[in-house]
């Protein structure tokens, strides 16, 4: 018995995928906020505003030049500016709201003619053009929630939305399935390690993303695997001792400044894990080599 080398679906290529587009999205956020900043500090009265809001817009910065009118809209005392741009900021919304609608209407093309069990990727994957058409429309949604952050009536609106979409089982079986699929690789290598019982809590995980093709195989693998009780006890022992590797693991951080909170997680290890085990042998050393200290701490609480 023991854990399986610690794969994690942080290592895998979905995931570093996502953290970079995550980047990403936080310096397109702060170059915004940089841009209309310049602008505002550069333009001071309302009507030069509106002139280097229409410029931002003439160049395709929506987000920008809606920042500036809502500013410019908000300025008092009223002028001719603040009207200006209300209007504006009214045509933005309609825009934002249509271009949500063509995205709409795209998806509802792209499912024309396939079957539910097509775009639910049952018993067959999921056709390549479907989840093309699905991964494509997000994107698409994405960016208009983007661009027209800055226009206050639909923000909401377009973040509501995208999130009721996102929702629906056939948008969602495509969408969840990078991730699904992310950790359906880190349970067979668990296995071709013969660690089952690793596998246990990774295919867990993964079938809590059905409508996902892979998360529907992964709920047959965790089924499979509850059947047996033989298995089951396993994959109890197994999360025990990987338990047992973390508490390890944070009493070897604190074991420095805190040895008797050390102290306490390292006798917590020699609780739970087997005494065959490394971890429960390696927690035996330290909780004595630590000890020392944590009493001498101890003391020095009770008698400051
Ligand atoms: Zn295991």
């Amino acid at each position: 018995m023991g854990t399986s080398a610690s794969y994690n679906v942080g290592r895998t290529g979905y995931y570093q995928a996502a953290l970079a587009s995550a980047d990403r999205l936080a310096a397109a956020r702060a170059a915004v906020i940089a841009r209309q900043q310049y602008l505002m500090r550069e333009f001071l009265d309302g009507a030069a505003r509106l002139e280097a809001a229409e410029r931002a817009m003439a160049n395709g910065d929506v987000q920008v030049a809606s920042r500036i009118f809502m500013t410019v809209a908000r300025a008092r005392p009223v002028t001719a500016a603040n009207q200006q741009a209300r209007q504006r900021l009214d045509e933005l919304a309609d825009e934002g709201r249509r271009k949500l609608e063509q995205v709409g209407t795209r998806l509802t093309q792209a499912a024309q003619g396939l079957g539910t069990d097509q775009r639910l990727g049952i018993n067959a994957p999921l056709p390549a053009t479907w989840q093309q058409a699905v991964t494509a429309a997000f994107a698409e949604y994405e960016q208009v929630c983007e661009q027209y952050d800055g226009v206050p009536k639909l923000r909401g609106e377009l973040r509501s939305h995208v999130a009721q979409q996102r929702q629906r089982p056939e948008f969602a079986a495509v969408l969840s399935e990078g991730q699904a699929a992310a950790l359906m690789e880190v349970a067979q290598q668990h296995v071709r390690d013969d660690h089952a019982c690793c596998a246990y809590w990774v295919y867990k995980e993964a079938a809590a993303l059905v409508p996902a093709p892979s998360a529907r195989q992964a709920a047959l693998e965790v089924s499979r695997i509850e059947a047996d009780p033989q298995l089951m006890a396993a994959a109890r022992a197994c999360r025990e001792l990987q338990q047992c590797h973390q508490l390890y693991k944070r009493a070897e951080s604190l074991a420095q400044a805190w040895p008797n909170r050390a102290v306490e997680l390292l006798t917590e290890v020699l609780h739970r894990a087997p005494p065959e085990s490394e971890v429960y042998r390696a927690a035996d050393r330290r909780v004595r080599e630590i000890a020392p200290a944590a009493a001498d701490q101890e003391s020095r609480r009770k008698h400051p």
